[in-house]
């Protein structure tokens, strides 16, 4: 359960493996893991804590599952029947619930490698840069071929008692332009996929708000969007 390796076109990854250990594999496949790594915790605890731990934990604040739920990754579950599988997002049933039966375990993780016109962003909020858990985490897979995003798995933390995908706002990118205007209006679905609790880390209403300007940041640093039209203030 310790280790990584490429099988196929999937990355897997045993669960007892820690973030320091697999890191660089994984930002060969999907740099975008880097910089949200480089924020998980501190050293010490990416030299400590293991995949497995922050996917079992099932807390709605962890920083992996998003990601892992936007690449549609696979979990192979481990126990007195055997192995089975099945697709992250359906492992959290809810608040630090998960579909581990008595004795079972999380033994593997099969992430797929990115496909033609697929690309990930990640994007972590938090009060501080360094060793601070996220306010609200975006995971964003997109799939834009001609101009168009045909498709698209958009995954968040800290915006309801599990990580979560926006399934709404998915359907109303779909088969659209990836423009600026397809962007503002697919944020203004997101209130319809997540009502996000106040706690001390952030309102529900910033929640709200920031979850979409995380998307228009994908927009933003898109290679579709002409470099001209960047503005320091765009990036603020
Ligand atoms: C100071 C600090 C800062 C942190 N900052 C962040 C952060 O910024 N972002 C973030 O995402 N996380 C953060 N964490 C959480 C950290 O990354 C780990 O996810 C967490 O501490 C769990 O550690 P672990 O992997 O050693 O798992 P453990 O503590 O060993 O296990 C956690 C839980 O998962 C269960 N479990 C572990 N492995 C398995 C398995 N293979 N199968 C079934 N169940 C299993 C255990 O039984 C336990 O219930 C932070 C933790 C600390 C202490």
């Amino acid at each position: 359960m310790k280790g990584c390796a490429l099988e196929g076109d999937e990355l897997v990854i045993g669960a007892a493996t820690t973030y320091q250990a697999f890191r660089e594999t994984l930002c060969e496949l999907w740099p975008a893991f880097d910089a949200m790594l480089e924020r998980l915790g501190s050293l010490q605890i990416r030299n400590r804590g293991t995949l497995g731990g922050n996917i079992a934990n099932a807390s709605p604040i962890g920083d992996m599952p998003p990601p892992l739920i936007a690449l549609n990754t696979i979990l192979v579950l481990d126990g007195p029947d055997g192995q089975r599988s099945m697709p992250i997002e359906d492992f959290f049933l809810g608040y630090k619930e998960t579909a581990l039966k008595s004795g079972e375990f999380l033994h593997s993780v099969r992430i797929p490698a990115p496909k033609t016109n697929e690309t990930l962003h990640i994007y972590k909020i938090s009060k501080r840069l360094d060793d601070d858990i996220s306010a609200v985490l975006g995971a964003f897979r997109l799939t834009i071929t001609d101009g168009v995003i045909s498709d698209c798995r958009l995954a968040f933390g800290g915006m309801a008692a599990t990580p979560a995908r926006a399934l709404q706002t998915e359907n109303a990118l779909k088969g659209q332009l990836w423009n600026e205007n397809n962007v503002a209006a697919a944020i203004n679905v997101l209130g319809s996929d997540f009502s996000p609790l106040s706690d001390v880390r952030a309102s529900a209403s910033y929640r709200l708000q920031v979850a979409g300007n995380l998307l228009r940041r994908a927009w933003l640093s898109s290679d579709s969007l002409p470099r001209e039209q960047l503005t320091v203030t765009d990036y603020a």
